[in-house]
């Protein structure tokens, strides 16, 4: 079995998705609770300094100071800071009530604000016809109306979409009137009028209609008269920071891409009612965690644990940090671009803290395309700062969410010219965190080796034969980028990043189409999209799933009542680096069997140890009875059961009590069509999804009856019973198919 030379791939720390997304999460690296604080403490004792240079998710570094660490984290984005102070220092649920209270009873004319803001979404129902508020209104990208609106009639209880009516385009229309005032006002809190950069503000604020434009702007311009404290004045910020959310195109309708990377209007788009936001603002912020200290550098925060501000470049804290700060290590979910979110960003600074507070961070508004080759280029500048500040030896636990192979070309290449040597990689799926381990080498430039088209293809191959079943671009992808991470063929000395990542992609791919032992399992054209596997595979290796079916239920023999994270906690060291299970295939397992007692697992009676042994023999006794009233002779021969007529096999069963039906396929020495594999009824659900997930599994099947052993329990209370009706039982009794989609990976 190939292993990396010098890698040690460790196994993926497995975590919870929590519950709640909060504020923003769009925008917000999705990652796991709990994977962080279980990395540091092996690593690193409390009390330590830690460094997260990007400042990226507010989660990470709360979760790391909670833990009891000292997390130095440079922030140059506002929004963000604002979110991990938020996150930090949470407030009362009573705060938020307090400040939206002083909001809405602040007059507009004679009317109270909510009143009039509220009114800006009137709508009637089409049911009662009474006069309510719409939930949303939906549109057409380059229309000047709404076209529908969605509702709930607190009269009638009507709810749902509906046409928009007469009246709903007419209020529209009303508030684009006056659009151009509440436009100029807008972009005037963020920039100034002569500023060069004018221009791209305006083009940013496009992405709001007048109605949301115009609830903001009256807002924010409201904000400073209305003698907050500061507490509710950061409350208030906060709910209108979900408005302004809330309150852009980037809504697409019905919701496909719910995070949105570009800035691009959608064809279909909704329209939130900006003040039912505001409320629904207070239920995302209230935080129920306790809250953390948060200051600013070059304030100091206890050894107890506490996060320390720096806003700024990494390149500045680099120079002043290096001699007070001893970093024990890094942490960080590795940024990838995200225009929308940037220009946003500085748009919202703007209006909720007015110009200066967007100054530092204008390039945001004004760099338009982010490819790979810029985030590269960020990436590297970042890690050789990181060179710079730390003593060789430190590690980094980095996290790359919603990988794709681009972005993890794009940070491996990024850390390795930086002087950082990758130390282990664990992938589950494409839509889990890749978790990264780097180590800061004793050299800033080493020598590097030019890109060897066969070694990648080891690497590829390896991996396939590792897996013993087919795997997905993504890992295919990395197990060649480790290969050529090792032999630091990344970045050849004279080439640029946009250069380097190309050339790496162009090798990867054709070390994949270029060699006749790959197979290609795919509906498209494209390398990189279906499952990759091999035509030489051991037909004796058992499969990364069956490995993992015969792990869990060993597991739950021996640990009865387990909880899901206890099952992953064991099972991922057996299965490290690329080879990571996913939830699907652990669920496949589990839920065929194993039953839930509230969060507990435990194996169903009939899949104890014991109770299958005796199951084994009843179904060898039934063959038996069932052979010989057919008039067959019948014996065993090693795993068979055989019906023979005149020393000639008519049938061979291979009984199973899992779904390890590619071991029964490999083991057996008859013919597929003398074959009949017995499996429990419980197992035909995994087997079918191992046929699922594994095309050339399910080409090999498909030659093989497969019969649950319900079918033959029947047949043994069948009075008469021929070898016709036999035979046309036994087809009868299709394998299904896996519960759901969902299920495939
Ligand atoms: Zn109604």
């Amino acid at each position: 079995m190939y292993t990396y030379d010098k890698m040690d791939l460790q196994p993926y720390i497995p975590g919870l998705s929590p519950a709640e997304p909060g504020p923003l999460s769009r925008f917000i690296p999705p990652l796991e609770e709990g994977v962080i604080s279980s990395w540091l403490p092996r690593h690193t004792p409390a009390g330590s300094w830690l460094l997260d240079p990007f400042g990226f998710s507010p989660q990470l570094v709360l979760e790391a100071a909670r833990a009891g660490y000292r997390v130095l984290v440079t922030v140059n984005n506002p929004i963000t800071r604002f979110l991990l102070e938020m996150a930090a220092t949470p407030l009362s649920e009573s705060d938020f009530k307090a400040a939206l209270a002083d909001l809405s009873v602040a007059k507009k004319g004679e009317e109270r604000l909510a009143t009039h803001l509220q009114s800006l979404y009137l709508t009637n129902c089409e049911k009662c016809g009474q006069e309510i508020h719409a939930e949303s209104f939906l549109w057409r990208k380059g229309e000047d109306e709404p076209y529908a609106r969605i509702y709930t009639c607190p009269h009638c209880e009507d709810s749902g979409e509906h046409a928009a009516a007469q009246e709903d385009i007419k209020r529209a229309r009303r508030i684009a009137s006056t659009d151009n005032l509440h436009r100029s006002r807008a972009f005037e809190r963020v920039i100034q009028l002569e500023d060069e950069d004018r221009v791209y503000a305006e083009e940013a604020i496009e992405y709001y209609l007048p109605r949301p434009l115009y609830l903001l702007t009256t807002i924010i311009n409201r904000l400073d008269s209305l003698n907050l404290t500061p507490e509710r004045r950061r409350a208030l910020n906060a709910l209108i920071l979900v408005a302004c959310d809330a309150g852009n195109t980037l809504w697409d309708h019905p919701s496909e891409r719910p995070r949105p990377k570009q800035l691009n209007v959608p064809a279909q788009f909704r329209e939130r009612n900006l003040w039912m936001q505001l409320e629904r603002g207070v239920s995302l912020w209230t935080g129920t965690a306790s809250s953390v200290v948060c200051e600013a550098w070059p304030q100091k925060i206890p050894e107890s644990g506490g996060i320390c501000i720096y806003e700024g470049r990494l390149k500045d804290l680099a120079r002043e940090a290096k001699k007070e700060i001893p970093i024990a290590a890094v942490i960080g979910s590795l940024p990838r671009p995200n225009q929308a979110f940037w220009t946003l960003s500085a748009l919202w600074a703007g209006w909720l803290w007015g110009r200066e507070a967007v100054e530092p961070y204008k390039p945001a508004l004004r760099r338009r395309r982010y490819d790979w080759a810029w985030n590269a280029t960020a990436l590297n500048a970042a890690f050789t700062h990181l060179f710079e500040l730390l003593p060789s030896g430190t590690q980094f636990f980095g996290l790359l969410s919603e990988a794709e192979p681009s972005f993890l070309t794009s940070a491996l290449t990024a850390a390795s010219t930086a002087g950082f040597d990758l130390q282990s990689m664990a992938l589950r799926t494409e839509h889990d965190p890749i978790q990264l381990l780097w180590r800061r080498a004793e050299h800033l430039k080493r020598e590097a080796n030019a890109a060897d088209l066969d070694t990648v293809r080891t690497a590829a191959h390896s991996h396939l034969m590792e897996r013993a079943e087919p795997a997905s671009y993504l890992h295919m992808h990395a197990a060649e980028l480790l290969a050529l991470t090792e032999s630091h063929a990344l970045k050849q000395k004279d080439q640029e990043f946009d250069e380097a990542l190309r050339s790496t992609q162009s090798l990867i791919q054709s070390a994949l189409a270029g060699d006749a032992r790959f197979v290609h399992y795919s509906t498209g054209e494209s390398v990189d999209t279906g499952l990759w596997g091999s035509n030489d595979l051991n037909r004796y290796s058992d499969s990364l799933s069956d490995r993992v079916e015969v792990a869990i239920v060993t597991f739950l023999q021996k640990n009865p009542n387990s909880i899901y994270l206890e099952i992953e906690h064991d099972l991922y060291p057996r299965f490290p680096g690329l080879l990571t299970p996913s939830k699907a295939m652990m669920y496949s397992v589990l839920l065929s069997y194993a039953e839930r007692d509230g969060a507990t697992w435990k194996l169903r009676a009939e899949d104890v140890a014991s109770a299958r042994r005796n199951e084994l023999n009843t179904i060898t006794a039934m063959l038996e009875v069932i052979g010989t009233r057919l008039n067959y002779s019948t014996r065993r021969q090693d795993k068979n059961f055989l019906w023979e007529q005149n020393n000639v096999v008519d049938y061979a069963f291979y009984i199973l009590a899992s779904a390890l039906v590619g071991r029964a396929i490999a083991e057996t020495p008859y013919r597929p069509e003398q074959t009949i594999i017995v499996i429990p009824g419980g197992r035909a659900g995994l087997a079918a999804y191992k046929a699922q997930r594994d095309p050339a599994l399910a080409e090999r099947l498909k030659n093989y009856q497969l019969v649950k052993y319900r079918l033959l329990r029947n047949l043994v209370e069948v009075p008469v019973l021929t070898r016709e009706t036999f035979e046309e039982q036994i087809a009868s009794d299709p394998l299904e198919k896996s519960n759901s989609q969902m299920m495939m990976f």
